[in-house]
């Protein structure tokens, strides 16, 4: 059985592949868009091996499609940021424009994959932009990013746009199911919907929202106080604390509409619906903005405390006010 694309194609990209793949014009330059975790870079795979199969279909028999399963074509390179490093610099862009403008060693074009595409530096995306506007013949780059509005104005618009949006909620469960995800519920709601990071989700990850939705509920009820709740999350992981509390409000948010008929029982929403039931919407999504302009702070280390002692004062004050 040949492995075509069609069969590593996740199954909320179904639709998605189905277009991509039959169409006749597939620019050049394709920026796959979309949170972290919904499998953007799987599709980009599928995408170059679609495009460099010798037949054009990912026959998984020919030379191409083998040099790519055990990850050595001479015609795919891919570009990442270095482990540890926050911008792909410029010469990595260089080498990888170079390497497209070189014949294609098995004559089906030459394929670049950029992952995290917002981390380009100025200089590398400003490198870029000949590519993009003037790409040698056969020549397909395929730019990956969770935060594409980071990305040069110029690059973006020289791409041929994909939407990877968060797949629909029972979609997720049924993947994470699949592939023997232990808190199937649990890790979907901390990963904010996206199932492949619900996947890699480990045990103490999922610990940190437990702990964080109680710390939540006992500052709700008055049984914990703001700053005691602060005293020990600042000393804890800060951006995985956030994100988690991010993913929890968010799920907490969308439990305030009433849930449609055929939902499978799930506790944690319960909780987190009860968590919010009577507050102000406009005070939740208040926080929520708070929360993300903190992100940014979160490095320094005299601000932490600060950051969650806000939080959960707020959390607190809006508890009170409606208790
Ligand atoms: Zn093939």
């Amino acid at each position: 059985m040949p492995s075509s694309p069609a069969c590593e194609i996740l199954p909320w990209h179904q639709d998605l592949w189905g277009v991509l793949a039959a169409s006749p014009r597939l620019g050049h330059a394709l920026l796959l868009a979309g949170p972290a975790g919904v499998g953007k870079t799987r599709f980009a795979d599928a995408l170059g091996r679609h495009l460099l199969c010798a037949t054009g279909s990912a026959c998984g028999q020919c030379r191409s499609c083998h040099l790519l399963t055990v990850a050595n074509h001479p015609d795919l390179v891919r570009c990442a940021p270095a482990p540890g490093k926050t911008e792909i610099p410029i010469d990595d862009v260089r080498e990888l424009t170079a390497f497209l403008t070189l014949t294609s060693h098995l004559g089906r074009g030459r394929v670049a994959i950029i992952e995290e595409a917002e981390r380009l530096s100025r200089a590398a995306a400003n490198a870029l932009l000949k590519s993009l506007e003037e790409p040698p013949l056969g020549a397909h780059l395929l730019l990956i990013s969770h935060a594409p509005e980071r990305l040069l104005p110029t690059v973006r618009s020289r791409c041929q746009r994909v939407n990877f949006p968060v797949p629909a909620w029972e979609e997720g469960l049924t993947y994470l199911q699949s592939v023997g995800c232990p808190q199937p519920v649990a890790a979907l709601t901390l990963a904010g919907g996206a199932p492949l990071r619900a996947a890699a989700l480990t045990a103490a990850d999922l610990q940190m929202g437990e702990d964080l939705l109680k710390a939540l509920e006992d500052v709700r009820s008055g049984r914990l106080d703001a700053l005691a709740a602060a005293e020990v999350w600042h000393k804890i992981d800060g951006h995985k604390a956030f994100a988690v509390l991010t993913a929890l409000l968010a799920r907490a948010i969308q439990r305030t509409v009433p849930v449609p008929s055929g939902d499978r029982p799930d506790p944690l929403a319960d909780r987190l619906q009860t968590l919010v039931v009577g507050l102000d919407l406009r005070q939740i999504f208040g926080l929520w903005d708070k929360i993300l302009d903190h992100r940014g702070l979160l490095d320094a280390p005299l601000d932490r405390r600060l950051v969650w002692d806000e939080v959960f004062l707020v959390w607190q004050h809006m508890s009170h006010q409606t208790a």
